[in-house]
């Protein structure tokens, strides 16, 4: 058992873009939580840096001096620790692209300090617990952040199914915060699902009473015109973007729609991209079946219009592309409304200089590397643009990952609580540079693009991981493994 630490002077959002100031004492966990002063304030009285000067000289004379080794709050905001539920972080298998060492320290750097890995981007994919044992223990020494797992449903599974029955069950009894799978895959060893399929897995993971998470394109529209353009030499972005266009995605997120009516599994929607994928998940939420979705920042921020510059053409590819501004502003409205259940990252990166520079677009590696981007994301274009309030920002970025994948511990701030936190600055804008970035592959479409919002102190179960004022970053990997309760 450590000290008890202290924070002081920090703002933490209380609802209705009020602010209370506070400090905070902690060890591993949160001990309490005082208030400094004993009102609130609100966001539109401090929202200007000449604002917030003028408040921190009117209230100082009340405040207590800080004395080391209490740190000092600067008049920050303090959030939960940002989750982010969708990342690949590649170990082991496919670390020539990524690593758990550079991402998770990325993560922190984001403000991140948790994160749900995919099972398909590791080598064994993990499908099975010896599969899941091998991952594990790879992953000694090499965590910064505190990392879960994700389970995999692959097509080739399907030769055995009673194995992976069995193999499922397990995956949850060692901790899988559910399971991930695809209509349509281009990975070699995690191959995608049929309908048929897709509903077996649909009724297994019901009794095991986790979410299966889908890849939803789907499969027959997406080949057969990928085809018909590559017979046709057609090798561009607008070839790639019309054979996986809306009507791929709202087929098959129509298909898992129904999938959920007829068997009530939990099922979620990864990396929504279209307004009528959107409706498609709301209209299924408001008949009350247990349907969620997500969506990532490249789909609030990007349409294809921005394939047309050269400079970021290739680092924006995603599967599925980005769509179109009437997209891009519904899926807004759907964080705003509540339809989609939080923001990840789906963080998958690679080496540049060999896998973004095809000439031809259906060869270029498909993922960008956003786990460091996307907390200031979502503060800068939602909070500070006046699309979200303050506690919709923290709720998407933390508290409802945690409550929907059950982290007891984490995604809130109350006594008992892990002392995971990010204080960040909401004032002071930066611009996105990729050589700036941690992540092993250094390249984002986000490049020049400035964030009025920055991460400036992460810390993980009570110890300070990351501290921009000081270009300090943790050199011991504390990041512990999260199992699901
Ligand atoms: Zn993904």
């Amino acid at each position: 058992m450590r000290n008890v630490n202290i924070i002081r002077n920090v703002f933490i959002p209380i609802g209705n873009n009020e602010l209370q100031l506070v400090d905070i004492h902690f060890d591993e966990t949160i001990h309490s939580i005082e208030k400094r002063l004993p009102e609130s304030v609100a966001w539109s009285e401090i929202a200007a840096p000449e604002q917030r000067a003028s408040f921190i000289q009117k209230v100082s004379a009340r405040l207590k001096a800080v004395q080391a080794p209490e740190i000092d709050g600067q008049f920050l905001v303090l959030m939960p620790g940002a989750i982010d539920p969708h990342v690949h972080f590649n170990t082991p298998g496919f670390e020539f692209r990524e690593d758990f060492d550079h991402a998770s320290l990325a993560a922190l750097w984001g403000g991140v300090t948790t994160i749900i890995d995919m099972p398909c981007t590791s080598l064994p994919p993990v499908t099975s617990l010896p599969n899941m044992r091998r991952k594990l223990q790879a992953l000694q020494n090499r965590a910064y952040c505190d990392y879960a797992f994700w389970g995999g449903i692959s097509g080739t599974d399907f030769s055995d199914g009673q194995r992976l029955k069995q193999n499922m069950k397990e995956l949850v009894e060692a901790g899988v915060m559910g399971f991930k799978a695809y209509l349509i895959s281009g990975m070699e060893k995690f191959t995608d699902l049929n309908a048929g399929q897709m509903k077996q897995a649909a009724e297994w993971i019901k009794d095991l009473n986790v979410p299966l998470a889908v890849h939803a394109e789907d499969k027959e529209l997406v080949v057969t015109r990928r085809g018909q353009f590559q017979a046709q030499g057609q090798n561009d972005w607008q070839a790639y973007c019309s054979a996986r266009d809306i009507e791929a995605e709202a087929r098959a997120v129509s298909l898992m729609a129904s999938i959920v009516r007829q068997t009530g599994a939990a099922v979620h929607i990864v990396h929504l991209s279209s307004k009528r994928g959107l409706e498609i998940v709301q209209n299924a939420r408001n008949n009350d079946l247990p349907m969620t979705a997500e969506t990532c920042p490249h789909y609030l921020y990007f349409t294809q219009q921005d394939f047309k510059r050269p400079q970021i053409r290739n680092y924006l590819k995603t599967a599925p592309p980005v769509k179109f501004a009437e997209d891009r502003d519904a899926l807004w409205q759907g964080l705003a409304d509540g339809s989609l259940l939080f923001v990840t990252t789906d963080h998958a990166g690679c080496d540049p200089k060999t896998e973004k520079v095809s000439e031809n677009f259906w060869q270029v590696y498909g993922g960008i590397p956003g786990v460091e981007h996307r907390v200031p994301f979502l503060f800068s274009e939602g909070f500070l643009k006046g699309r979200l309030t303050l506690e919709q920002c923290v709720n998407l970025l933390s508290t409802n990952a945690a409550h929907f994948f059950k982290f007891k511990n984490k995604g809130s701030l109350a006594r008992g609580k892990d002392a995971d936190f990010a204080l960040i600055d909401l004032w002071h804008g930066w611009t996105v540079k990729a050589d700036a970035m941690h992540s092993k592959g250094k390249y984002t479409p986000f490049e020049g693009v400035e964030f009025k919002a920055q991460v400036i102190k992460t810390f993980l179960r009570g110890v300070l991981a990351v501290n921009r004022d000081e270009n300090y970053q943790t050199t011991t990997p504390i990041g512990k493994f999260v199992p699901r309760n």
